[in-house]
């Protein structure tokens, strides 16, 4: 935590040492002690610490200086510092100036010089105006602060990618936020540009990429190495398993994830399913345990990194990667889970991320706080969507396509929605369009019994209508089934025959794919049970497997 700082501000370099030397003597412990040489530089200085949202306690200045008056100076670092306390240094000659302070610039006190001893003439002052200011000081957010309007796409991605690597920033809302204008013209950004992301040290970025942020942020895009005992690709429940048992078993192993650590499992509000947590646990932490695990035992972690293609020399697997970068291996996993399914009626695209989120989008809870908001779906997924969100909004409306919610749906979340007063339920409705100028203003449901159309006024759209493998970068090696699932043991083998083109003496292990040394876990693999638990245990059997592979090979 930044220390509060005190700022000494004097032309003449005997007295400047001199304050400085007194004030580190009794407050040093406590404050930062900061000096400068004229009124301008000060300023400068005043600027950084605001960028950096350092706090100011308090201004302590000389009145007779060249270029601009100890008064001049308070006036423009009042409207930089508002609440510090602030103090004048004078001559005799210049005590009526100093009077006048009290009222123009509201200084809190004037100092005569010299202030010999300062056991006298300087503590206890100081003392008093400090503990005053003490008395209300609430410590400023020092990490990393983003500013963009509620509604803009952008903005959403940056937040979104920050919370999901699990980085922590604090929000600013362009439009209900007083300060952040001023934020803005002081890093000489423009204010049409945005999200702009201020970081800890002053600098920021404009309109970032993910890329750009995790350079900054200090996430890894580029491997150590050319060459792993294991690559594996995606870091959900299964990659992450996966990553902990191969690397704690002694594997060179490197994880590359597309978008954040946690996968799907990442973006649940509350899992409470999973064994071990009788309370439940959220996405997020599950996520931040399993990337500690990982790190505990080597993994390198590459994110956001996407794998493109994959290809096959001899022993050799290599992936290439969306930079166009190149790694090989041994043995290569595949635990790329699923992506939502897309909505597909009028208005959704143009209102993606602007009121209309695909998952949970838990980064949007606060904006939607006292408003009304729709979830579509009848699974787990939405159902947890709507608890979390049931305790921000002030209705939850849930569009359930089927004519129950336990169809889909674990009895412990039935159980728990029916007992939520906010949570409304239509079952038997669709949406069938999504209006809004800037963002959504409303949806338009489709009554399935009646036919009757009804449009609402929304501010928020979740939608979880299933979810489908995202593996056309594997076409042509890898066999998959008619909706991109990828096939693996005994699948590849319905008539007892090997797949075309297997050469070795052995049937593909359990979770090998068609192609030796090349394996696959968790949601992605055809038939796969869709659960936080069963990708754990997917990812940490599949190592069993890498073993057996690598010692026939290395
Ligand atoms: C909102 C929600 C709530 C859920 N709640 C529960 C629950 O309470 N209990 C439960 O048991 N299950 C729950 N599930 C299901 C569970 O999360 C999934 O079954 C589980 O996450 C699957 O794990 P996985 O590792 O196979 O894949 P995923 O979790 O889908 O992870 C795959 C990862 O691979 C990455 N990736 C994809 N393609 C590439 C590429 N080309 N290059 C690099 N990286 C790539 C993705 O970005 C992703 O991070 C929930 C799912 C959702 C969406």
């Amino acid at each position: 935590m930044a220390k509060p700082v005190i700022l000494a501000v004097d032309d003449d370099p005997d007295v400047s040492r001199a304050l400085d030397r007194d004030l580190r003597k009794k407050y040093s412990g406590q404050f930062r002690i900061l000096r400068a040489n004229s009124g301008a530089s000060a300023l400068d200085l005043l600027k950084q610490l605001k960028l950096r949202n350092e706090p100011v306690a308090f201004l302590l200045t000389d009145q007779r200086m060249p270029q601009m008056s100890g008064v001049e100076f308070l006036e423009h670092a009042l409207l930089l510092f508002p609440d510090a306390k602030r103090a004048l240094l004078t001559a005799y000659a210049d005590t009526d100036a100093a009077i006048r302070a009290i009222n123009t610039v509201k200084i809190d006190y004037y100092l005569v010089k010299p202030w010999d001893p300062p056991e006298e003439y300087l503590y206890p002052v100081l003392q008093d105006l400090l503990d005053d200011w003490l008395a209300h000081y609430h410590p400023p957010f020092e990490g990393i602060r983003v500013i963009g309007h509620r509604w803009s796409p952008q903005s959403h991605q940056v937040r979104d990618f920050l919370s999901r690597n699990l980085t922590p920033f604090q929000w600013l809302d362009i439009e209900t936020n007083q300060e952040v204008q001023g934020l803005i013209e002081l890093a000489g950004l423009d204010i049409a540009r945005l999200p702009l992301v201020l970081f800890p040290d002053a600098s920021s970025l404009v309109q970032p990429t993910n890329a750009e942020i995790a350079a900054k942020i200090g996430l890894k895009i580029h491997a150590n190495m050319p060459f792993y005992d294991l690559i594996i690709v995606g870091s959900g429940p299964a990659g992450l398993a996966a990553a902990v048992y191969g690397a704690s078993e002694g594997l060179n192993t490197v994880l590359i994830e597309r978008e954040a650590p946690g996968g799907q499992a990442g973006t649940s509000s509350r899992i409470e399913n999973y064994l071990g947590f009788p309370v439940g646990l959220s996405g997020a932490d599950l996520a931040r345990r399993g990337v500690a695990q990982a790190r505990r035992f080597g993994v390198e972690i590459l994110t956001p990194q996407e794998v493109a293609s994959i290809r096959v020399d001899g022993p050799y697997r290599l992936v290439t990667l969306a930079d166009g970068g190149e790694i090989s291996c041994h043995a290569l996993l595949i635990a790329t889970g699923v992506s939502y399914r897309k909505l597909s009626v009028p208005g959704v695209e143009q209102l993606t991320d602007a009121g209309v989120y695909y998952g949970a989008a838990m980064t949007e809870a606060l904006s939607c706080v006292d408003s009304d908001v729709f979830i579509i779906g009848g699974a787990n997924s939405a159902g947890q969507a709507a608890m979390f969100f049931s305790r921000h909004a002030r209705t939850v409306t849930m569009i359930v396509r089927g004519d129950s919610l336990g169809r889909g749906m674990s009895q412990y979340l039935v159980d728990q929605i029916q007992d939520t007063a906010n949570i409304i339920v239509r079952l038997c409705t669709s949406v069938v369009e999504v209006k809004g100028e800037s963002s959504l203003d409303f949806i338009t449901l489709l009554d399935a019994k009646t036919g009757k159309t009804e449009t609402v006024p929304a501010t928020a759209l979740f939608i979880f209508i299933g979810a489908m493998p995202r593996t056309d970068w594997t076409a042509g090696l890898l066999a998959r089934d008619e909706q991109g699932f990828l096939l693996s043991g005994p699948d590849l083998m319905p008539n007892g025959q090997r797949p075309k083109g297997w050469l070795l003496e052995r049937d593909p292990f359990l979770l090998e794919t068609n192609v030796p040394g090349i394996f696959v876990a968790g949601d992605v693999r055809h038939g796969s049970i869709k659960r936080v638990a069963s990708g754990v245990g997917e990812g940490s059997i599949a190592i069993q497997f890498v073993h057996r592979y690598l010692s026939e090979v290395v």
